[in-house]
């Protein structure tokens, strides 16, 4: 199979063409191109022809192939499944607000971290996507959008996959979505959400590239955390919230603490009194999630009067507290779950 274009190093690229006597800036035209989703060299005007048709023999402008879109919200929500190559899937949602468009993107297809109520985790683990596979899906994303005269603002590592158990190849897309000459998002409208990876935050912490931090807390004490959050009985509570506080105190930027609301389970009185003694004169905002209910769970999502209950008893304790909005439900939108339903009809096909 052909390389996809984006997998080369920028010096690949440019040894590939001078090996065919074109000037320097053809890089930057090709990649103009690709940047703004082209579905094919040819589509590439001011290439010259025999260029584009070296090109096309050489390299695909994309690896991803989509095979399901569903939409929500009447259109404003929209989420592709891909296949990878080696057949692999991994889902992006796009979600249209009034000023602004967000992208929900996947570092891996599947996630080794295995959180009960996440329909990501109950499925095994794929692999770990390359830079470009990631950088692919922002692309295709700001194209659907360019074609609505929108422009893709802001992107959020929330689909599936742990980001921080790929590391490298997330930063890598994270410079390449922030290049100016490529889909020049800045890194401040990046998202990285983590169920707390401790090493990984205090590497993030050295990058110098001012991400937005989000930490999957969804419970304050170490004995609910580790069955929420399997991760956590590696990287307990107090020092996932201690290197988030290092992180946001280095970074000047409050941290996002993400808390999924499951009813009963870690909405009562007594989780926002631990979550008000765990974040209290901490830079931090907290994210209420109702959840999404996935099938085969033991998880109920909470009415919408326990959310405000909630979100008033987190308020009371003098944290900074949102909800987020239920966008995209009918979408499947929780990581995973249009991956689940296709794959579902796949076997039964
Ligand atoms: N693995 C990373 C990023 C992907 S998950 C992480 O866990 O942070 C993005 C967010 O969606 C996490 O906060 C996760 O807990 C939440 N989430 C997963 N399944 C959900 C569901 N069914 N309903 C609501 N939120 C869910
Ligand atoms: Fe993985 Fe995040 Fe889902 Fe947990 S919530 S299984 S870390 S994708």
């Amino acid at each position: 199979m052909k390389p996809a274009i984006l997998s080369l190093a920028p010096s690949d690229l440019d040894a590939w063409l001078a090996a065919r006597g074109e000037p320097a800036y053809r890089r930057s035209q090709v990649m103009g191109w690709v940047a703004r989703g082209v579905q094919s060299f040819a589509e590439m005007r001011d290439v010259p022809r025999p260029l584009r048709a070296a090109l096309d023999e050489s390299f695909r402008v994309t690896s991803l192939q989509p095979l399901a879109v569903s939409e929500a919200d009447t259109s404003l929500t929209t989420k592709t499944l891909f296949e990878l190559d080696g057949g692999h899937t991994v889902e992006a949602v796009v979600m249209r607000y009034s000023n602004r468009s967000t992208l929900c993107i996947s570092s891996q297809a599947g996630c080794p971290v295995g959180c009960p109520f996440c329909a990501t985790g109950r499925f095994p683990f794929g692999r770990n996507l390359a830079a470009h596979e990631i950088e692919e899906q922002a692309i295709d994303a700001a194209r659907q959008l360019a074609a609505e005269n929108r422009r893709l603002s802001h992107v959020v590592f929330m689909g599936m996959g742990e980001p921080f158990l790929n590391y490298a190849a997330v930063m890598d897309s994270v410079r390449r979505i922030a290049d100016p000459e490529r889909l020049a998002i800045s890194p401040r409208r990046i998202v990285v959400s983590t169920s707390g990876i401790i090493p990984r935050i205090e590497q993030l912490a050295a990058e110098k590239l001012p991400v937005t931090l989000a930490i999957s807390l969804h419970a304050a004490r170490d004995e609910l955390r580790d069955v929420l959050v399997p991760i956590n009985r590696k990287y307990p509570v107090a020092e996932l919230v201690a290197a988030a506080q290092r992180y946001a105190v280095l970074s000047g930027r409050r941290v996002s603490y993400e808390w999924v609301m499951l009813a009963g389970v870690n909405d009562t009185e007594r989780d926002a009194k631990e979550i008000g003694r765990l974040l209290r004169r901490k830079l931090a905002h907290v994210n209420l999630i109702p959840f999404n209910p996935v099938d085969g769970t033991p998880y109920h999502a909470p009415s919408q009067k326990d959310v405000r209950r909630f979100r008033d008893a987190v308020m009371a304790e003098g944290l900074n507290v949102t909800v987020r909005d239920t966008r995209g439900r009918e979408a499947d939108a929780a990581c995973g779950q249009l991956h689940e339903r296709v794959m579902r009809q796949r076997v039964t096909a």
